[in-house]
């Protein structure tokens, strides 16, 4: 048996995705810039896909760009916002993911842009305050980047607080969606989004392909230079079978969202009480009471060398999960997450992520394997 626990990090492709793929690879080869009738079905498939993506955020389908990944989209908008809008301060957290954080570590090296990083609390959440009074402070041209949902905590941002925030002090606002997407409801007019990223690969759809939404009224110009490709924004042959998987994810996704919730809300409570029955000393970390996403769940465990080995002991056990820390020169470091929520250093973390594929046999066994193991 093998127990996939870290759906966080990636997804199984969804068997429709697969079929709805391998008939774009097999037939529908065409280059979309050609004009001829293969090219113009391939066209098609983009543009499709395209009014999907749209539909699901509410936004309008010129606002919507296929990419290679979040992290090209993440980067896109962080240095074409300073280049083409004149951001001159970028407000962010701690708890964003690497490729926003090094993006901003890039940006201020440069000297372009001053970047400004708010403190978390211990659950991961953003001060909320703090970045009132810096966007009272209006002399510099402002752009907010904070993520939906923390992929290592699972820990979820106020989103419509965010963007009310930024909306009343005329700021931008750049949101990573990339672990909510398709799990949860996102609407960039009502949360007065202006940038958003997403990610095929985490929602049961083919690993490469991702989006970038850019509100009309603030739009940038091409990160990626060549042919004329996503209407002028992005060069490059698209990626035909990886963007018509990631739209038919989103719409599965979509479509199943309640019970998926549902679902994996199960699972993560089974897990909690059952970790709680078999195991002493564990907590979680991230917010548990009122925001936090459900398949993102971690669990720090006690100090000492069993639990050390724990990530590699349940590999060897069959179940795929992530340990909250980062190998560093060979030495196993907190990762920068779990630093900034001030995670003891000595206790080990693991992240458990579940998917509506995920079984209670498989929780289950799971648990009663830690418990061996410690
Ligand atoms: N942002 C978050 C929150 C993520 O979890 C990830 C992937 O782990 C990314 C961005 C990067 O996405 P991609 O794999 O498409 O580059």
């Amino acid at each position: 048996m093998r127990i996939y626990l870290d759906n966080a990090s990636t997804t199984p492709v969804h068997p429709e995705v697969l079929d709805v793929m391998l008939q774009v690879l097999k037939d529908d080869f065409g280059n979309p810039s050609s004009i001829h009738q293969h090219g113009r079905k391939s066209r098609s498939i983009i543009e499709q896909a395209r009014k999907i993506v749209a539909k699901t955020i509410n936004a309008s389908i010129g606002e919507v760009f296929f990419t290679s990944s979040a992290t090209e989209a993440n980067n896109m908008v962080l240095k074409n916002a300073i280049k083409d809008l004149g951001i001159q301060r970028i407000i962010s957290s701690p708890t964003e993911h690497h490729c926003v954080l090094h993006s901003l570590d890039s940006i201020s090296s440069e000297g372009k842009c001053e970047v400004v990083i708010l403190k978390v609390d211990q659950y991961g959440h953003i001060d909320y305050d703090q970045l009132n009074v810096l966007l009272s402070d209006k002399k510099l041209k402002t752009l907010v980047s904070i993520m939906h949902g923390n992929n290592e905590i699972g820990t979820m941002a106020d989103i419509s607080r965010i963007g009310n925030l930024c909306k009343e002090n005329g700021t931008l606002f750049h949101c990573d969606t990339v672990q909510t997407m398709g799990k949860y409801p996102i609407d960039v007019q009502a949360a007065h989004i202006h940038f958003l990223s997403g990610s095929a690969h985490k929602f049961h759809g083919p690993k490469g392909v991702g989006f970038v939404f850019i509100n009309n009224d603030n739009m940038l110009t091409p990160y990626i230079h060549g042919g004329a490709q996503e209407r002028n924004m992005r060069a490059g042959t698209e990626n035909v079978a990886g963007i018509s998987g990631l739209a038919k994810a989103l719409e599965i996704a979509v479509s199943n969202m309640l019970i998926n919730h549902q679902k994996i809300n199960e699972l993560r409570t089974l897990f909690k009480t059952l970790l709680a029955d078999q195991i002493n000393g564990v907590y979680y970390n991230g917010d548990q009471d009122e925001r936090f996403m459900s398949h993102v769940l971690s669990v720090s465990f006690p100090p000492g060398p069993k639990a050390d080995m724990l990530v590699m002991n349940l590999d060897i056990a069959g179940i795929s999960a992530s340990s909250g820390s980062a190998c560093s020169a060979g030495i196993e470091e907190d990762s920068h997450v779990m630093v900034a929520i001030g995670h003891p250093s000595d206790r080990k973390t693991i992240r458990f992520s579940f998917s509506p594929l995920n079984t209670e046999e498989e929780i289950r066994y799971t648990v009663e394997k830690l418990k061996e193991m410690l």
